[in-house]
């Protein structure tokens, strides 16, 4: 029988003992071993760290908080290496396919759905190309009625400002124009407004206090 297995039974929890039972299991399991109480120090922060992790990753996973959940995913993937030896291959093989940009047809980027750019000859002899990227819709339904947010990345080569646009249309407005700057910020308002959403989520079940009887 190891000499772990030997005191494992005798380890006692107080009620409210600061890590609870994890974190006390590990500080006496190791001060019966003799280990030297730096080591057991060392040993009880990492637990609690990982203690950390946990609740922080199940909250990010439950609120599907987008920005920082692949950061989590990752981490998870660099946990499961140390912890099981596991191959950091599918980590690998994911950062790689983000860093090799896809092959460009001659006259379009790289995220030009080519079949949908049109190319225009002009008047003065001029030929440009309206480029047609990736189109994504996310329809927002109460249950009776829907609300559609639509975004479209593209490029118009006869436009003054000749840079790659994202259009954004909400329901049947008319769309608007973001060049990178003004899409960053505009993620940045939304991610705002989602957390916003999310804290009304949270709270909108929370009962009504009983009507004095003045107000009844
Ligand atoms: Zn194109």
């Amino acid at each position: 029988m190891s000499i772990i297995s030997d005191q494992a039974p005798s380890t006692k929890v107080e009620p409210g003992q600061l890590g609870g039972p994890l974190l006390a299991t590990v500080r006496q399991t190791l001060a019966a071993t003799g280990t030297n109480q730096a080591v057991i120090d060392e040993a009880v922060r990492a637990v609690a760290s990982g203690q950390v992790y946990q609740a922080a990753t199940v909250s990010v996973k439950e609120q599907n908080s987008h920005a920082v959940r692949p950061f989590f995913d990752c981490l998870d993937l660099v946990i499961n290496h140390i912890v099981t030896g596991t191959p950091l291959t599918a980590a690998r093989e994911a950062a790689e396919a983000l860093a090799a940009a896809p092959a460009a047809q001659a006259g379009h980027h790289p995220w030009c759905h080519v079949d949908r750019c049109k190319t225009s000859r002009h008047p003065d002899g001029d030929v440009t190309t309206e480029h047609q990227g990736p189109t994504h819709v996310t329809a927002l339904n109460d249950g009776h009625d829907t609300f559609l947010l639509r975004a479209e990345l593209g490029r118009d080569e006869s436009y003054a400002d000749d840079q790659p646009a994202v259009f954004i249309w909400a329901g049947d407005e008319d769309g608007l124009r973001f060049n990178k700057d003004a899409l960053g910020n505009a993620i940045d308002s939304l991610d705002t407004f989602l957390d916003e959403l999310r804290h009304l989520h949270r709270i909108m079940t929370q009962p009504c206090a009983l009507k004095t009887e003045e107000q009844a």
